[in-house]
């Protein structure tokens, strides 16, 4: 059986963390080294290792996200102000946890995305 990620240990809660959703497709929980006043991290619960591995069978879980990316920034009341969602995707794409994730940020003006680093 494939090892479990760090995030799979924090939905099961062999990891203590605070848990602000879950459902029977997705957690959230906010990010250990917030990089924005608000920075939460919604997680499918089934450990698909990245959107380079999605199939169809997961589009249920990866429209869930989206859906309580809505639910959580109303909850911060920054559903109209604005806000940033991310996925990081493979080595160069700097995903770090190879379990499906979005970054939501917010909190105030975020600064630009930036430009990749030239090669
Ligand atoms: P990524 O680089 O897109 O894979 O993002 C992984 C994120 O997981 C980073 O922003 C980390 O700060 C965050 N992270 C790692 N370990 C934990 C943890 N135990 N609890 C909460 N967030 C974590």
């Amino acid at each position: 059986m494939a090892e479990e990620t760090i995030f799979t240990k924090i939905i099961n809660g062999t990891i203590p963390s605070k848990i602000i959703y879950h459902d029977e497709l997705v957690s959230a929980f906010a990010d250990i080294n917030p990089k924005a006043e608000h920075h939460i991290l919604i997680v499918t619960n089934k450990p698909i290792p990245s959107v380079a591995e999605v199939t169809k069978d997961d589009e249920p879980a990866l429209g869930r996200l989206f859906t309580v990316a809505r639910k959580i920034a109303e909850d911060l009341n920054v559903n109209e102000s604005g806000y940033r969602l991310i996925v990081n995707v493979g080595k160069d794409g700097g995903q770090e946890v190879p379990h499906i994730h979005m970054h939501l940020l917010a909190g105030g003006k975020l600064g630009g995305l930036g430009f990749p680093d030239k090669k």
